[in-house]
């Protein structure tokens, strides 16, 4: 019933493409409430700035955490409405249609733009922060987006550059929903293959996949951006779109690209910088060794802000993944990126589970602001008001217990997911060994700072110390 509700909807013609309307136009709206909002050289006001104004909060706190959430239980949801798509399909109508060269199909570009994402454009220029930046790093991207379109074929972008379309695709690995076809044997005898033929490639309606997949057999359904295009363009009828058990047969199984190894690292660098802050104790064990970098080189200003984002985002995960990593080759015998690539797929559900906790988690502590940014869109003024103690935030907690439970079951919950698939995995026992000690070591981590932050162990933990 869900999955014959779900296929009517990617068949119509005109659902997704409307959706994608909407979003576009909402692209739009929020650049323009953001566009000229911005709080001067006020640090404090730029700090609560960053609720107050409703696009900067629609986009960053929630608009990010939804598709994270999305993605981990139903798939790519939003790359089948993303407006980006829609630009796409448009502008590569009238391109170049190249295709794309080594480098790009690497991957590495997809990593090296989230790295540069990070560490310039939210630590150092603070898009997560000031809403006229973000509005800049948005134009910015759709003018990427329709050159991109307009020199390579087919998807190129959403293929080899998109970060947030790489992200997806790694969440989804856990997701239920996929593309499948309804008799194999129909799609054996079909003469055209219209789901794939690359006359249909630029097809504005009824669209051969561009993606760079077979439809009707998926072999990891991450690929599929769930455009639905295919489903239309059949005409056999012969596609749906439905439910299916993720395979961590298939997840234990995968082979990591170097690319794809170092975008993971980064990630996991990202997903450490949000939930290990909240703990106190955690964030000054963190802060300790830039503090004393900063302090021994003078860093200031940006140098100050780079340190810290190289630090969290790649020095850090690096270290972690390196010495587990070194570990396991030096007992398995086997090459760094093997052990690499085993240690990443180990670890990964506990770095998808936590950011699934982290997205809950900003959801939930950001609604405070979301009357406020309603009655007062720009935000300004009611940023002011909080600065001066006019209004003040109530930042308590609906259900904390709730919270609590939530935050530290999820590790757990991770942690048994990373054991079943170490124990698909891995035949070699070195291997094995170190894997399921990497992933306990990381599991650790974060329930020993969720426990600490939930129940507010400082003194306890400066008690222990003395
Ligand atoms: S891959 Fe990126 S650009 Fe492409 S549809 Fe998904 S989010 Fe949008
Ligand atoms: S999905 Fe449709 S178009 Fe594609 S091979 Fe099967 S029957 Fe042919
Ligand atoms: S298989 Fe290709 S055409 Fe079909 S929904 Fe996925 S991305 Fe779109």
């Amino acid at each position: 019933m869900r999955n014959n509700f779900l296929s009517k909807i990617f068949r119509n013609k005109y659902f997704l493409l409307v959706m994608q309307l909407i979003t576009i136009t909402t692209f739009f709206i929020l650049i323009s409430g953001s566009l000229y909002v911005g709080p001067g050289n006020n640090y404090k006001l730029t700090k609560i700035l960053q609720h107050t104004n409703l696009p900067n909060l629609l986009v960053w706190s929630y608009w990010f955490s939804l598709i994270v959430i999305i993605a981990i239980f139903f798939g790519r949801f939003w790359c089948s409405i993303c407006p980006m798509e829609l630009v796409i399909s448009i502008f590569n109508r009238f391109g170049l249609k190249k295709e794309p060269g080594k480098f790009i199909k690497s991957g590495w570009v997809i990593t090296i733009l989230y790295t540069i994402i990070l560490i310039f454009g939210i630590h150092v220029f603070l898009i997560q922060w000031i809403p006229s930046r973000m509005a800049l790093y948005m134009l910015s991207l759709l003018s990427i987006v329709i050159i991109v379109s307009l020199i390579w074929e087919k998807r190129t972008f959403c293929n080899y550059i998109c970060p947030i379309g790489f992200l997806l695709k790694l969440y989804s690995l856990f997701s239920t929903i996929r593309i499948k076809n309804k008799n194999q044997e129909v799609c054996a005898n079909c003469k055209t293959k219209d789901c794939i033929s690359a006359k249909r490639h630029y097809n504005f309606m009824k669209r051969s996949c561009t993606s760079n997949v077979n439809p009707p057999d998926l072999k990891y359904q991450t690929d599929c951006i769930l455009c639905g295009q295919c489903i239309k363009t059949c005409p056999h009828d012969n596609l749906k779109i439905g439910y299916s058990k993720p395979s961590l047969k298939k997840i234990a199984n995968l082979n990591f690209s170097s690319s794809e190894i170092a975008f993971t690292l980064i990630i996991a660098g990202l997903v450490a910088w949000e939930i290990l802050f909240k703990w106190e104790v955690a964030r000054g064990i963190y802060l300790a060794p830039h503090y004393f970098i900063s302090n021994l080189f003078n860093f200031t200003g940006t140098l100050y802000k780079i340190d810290k984002a190289l630090l969290f985002f790649i020095i850090y995960p690096s270290v972690i993944f390196l010495i587990f990593s070194l570990l396991m080759k030096v007992l398995s015998k086997k090459s760094l990126k093997n052990c690499l690539g085993n240690i990443t797929v180990s670890i990964l559900p506990i770095i998808v589970v936590m950011h699934l906790l982290s997205a809950i988690l900003i959801m939930i502590e950001h609604s405070v602001y979301i009357k406020l940014a309603v009655s007062d869109p720009i935000g300004l003024n009611t940023a002011n008001a909080i600065l001066n103690k006019e209004i003040i935030i109530n930042k308590a907690e609906l259900l904390p217990w709730l919270i609590t439970l939530v935050c530290i079951t999820l590790p757990v919950i991770g942690l048994i997911i990373s054991y079943k698939i170490i124990k698909l995995r891995n035949n070699n026992k070195a291997q094995k060994s170190i894997a399921l000690l990497t992933s306990f070591v990381y599991f650790a981590l974060y329930e020993f700072s969720m426990i600490g932050w939930r129940f507010d162990l400082i003194e306890p933990f400066l008690k222990t110390c003395h």
